[in-house]
């Protein structure tokens, strides 16, 4: 089985770092909080050229935090796409607010930014443009409105748009083991180069203190665990060269599948450097394709197969006609650093016989 992912390869490289980091901690007891959190929110803030970084539980624990820092609260709205993972508008609701979804464009996947400023009312307090599968939104198109821009960067660790990765007011990322960056079990942060913004997540998710036992806010117990903290700096070290690995599994992806019938391969916006946390292609008969690479041995996915205005907590009737398209034609490759050319191949002979 060529699996989806194979996280065992990172770990390998990692492996004996990761042990020493844990047993310094262990062997002082310091579990919560201490210099590794410190210094992996700094080299994070640093990879990511941005002011601040602060490590938070999740990535979903991120969003919330970031959209409560700039304001959102009870009766507000927050302009999302309908298809990210459902965490993006969950957190909306957490906050307090209404989720307003809009559609995608059907080429790049990423929010359709006009239907995004049409939808923005009186009570829009911010924009949600998720960087899905690793490509940064064009934000650009979103500054500047009056409202907050908060991204969703938990599948865009590393990626550029125009040479920058840092595009709104907070970015909100998640180090899900599956993530570019990935934890061995769920962490997160926020990045902002905001200084009343960072502050204000760090002491939300803190349980509203600065200072210990003075609760200025009803806040949280939302902290990056030191144990993760390790993992991920080590990781952040590699994480340049994996993505690089990424993109040249990607471009091989590419180079077997230009010209096969039936298949559209995913495209990159002009200005973008993309982090291939999913390589995506649209296939017809995308549940059939997917069933039979599945029992060939290929390790494919759906992300995702029910946008999220048609799930079952946010059901609201509407139609956003592309998300809704692409739901039913979208198929996950396998892809991580260290995928082989001669698995790639596999992949490709496989999903060539299915098609045929
Ligand atoms: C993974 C993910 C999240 C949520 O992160 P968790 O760490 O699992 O809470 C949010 N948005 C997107 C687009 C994601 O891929």
């Amino acid at each position: 089985m060529i699996p989806p992912v194979d996280l065992s390869l990172q770990h390998a490289e990692i492996a004996d770092e990761v042990a020493a980091g844990w047993d310094a901690v262990v062997s002082k007891t310091a579990f919560v909080g201490g210099p590794q959190v410190a210094e992996f929110e700094r080299d994070y803030a640093t990879f990511s050229s941005v002011a601040h970084c602060v490590g938070v539980a999740n990535g979903t624990d991120a969003l919330e935090l970031a959209l409560r820092a700039v304001g959102v609260g009870h009766g507000d709205e927050c302009v999302l796409p309908a298809n990210s993972f459902i965490a993006t508008a969950e957190a909306v609701v957490r906050a307090g607010a209404k989720p307003v979804f809009v559609d995608c464009d059907p080429d790049s996947f990423l929010i359709d930014t006009k239907a995004a400023l049409a939808a923005i009312t009186t009570r829009t307090k911010a924009v949600l443009p998720v960087h899905l599968y690793g490509q940064l939104a064009p934000v650009e198109d979103l500054r500047d409105q009056g409202i907050a821009v908060v991204e969703d960067a938990a599948q865009s660790q590393g990626a550029t748009r125009n040479g920058v990765n840092f595009l709104g007011d907070i970015a909100a990322t998640s180090f899900y083991p599956g993530k570019n960056l990935g934890a061995y079990g769920d962490a997160g942060a926020v990045t902002t180069n905001n200084r009343e913004l960072a502050d204000r997540v760090r002491l939300l998710s803190r349980h509203g203190s600065a200072e210990k036992y003075v609760h200025s806010v009803l806040g949280f117990n939302s902290r990056l665990d030191t144990l993760q903290a390790v993992v991920l700096r080590a990781k952040l070290r590699r994480l340049a060269v994996w993505n690089a690995q990424r993109a040249a599994a990607a471009d091989y992806y590419s180079t077997l599948l230009s010209g096969v019938a039936g298949v559209k391969l995913p495209q990159v916006l002009p200005g973008n450097s993309h982090v291939w946390h999913l390589y995506v292609i649209r296939v017809p008969e995308r549940d059939r394709v997917h069933d039979e690479l599945r029992a060939n041995g290929v390790g494919v996915a759906i992300h995702y197969p029910t946008p999220i205005h048609q799930t079952e907590p946010f059901v609201t009737g509407e139609t956003f006609p592309n998300a809704e398209l692409l739901a039913g034609e979208i198929l996950s490759l396998p892809i991580f650093p260290g995928i082989t050319r001669a698995q790639q191949e596999r992949v490709a002979e496989v999903l060539i016989g299915v098609l045929a």
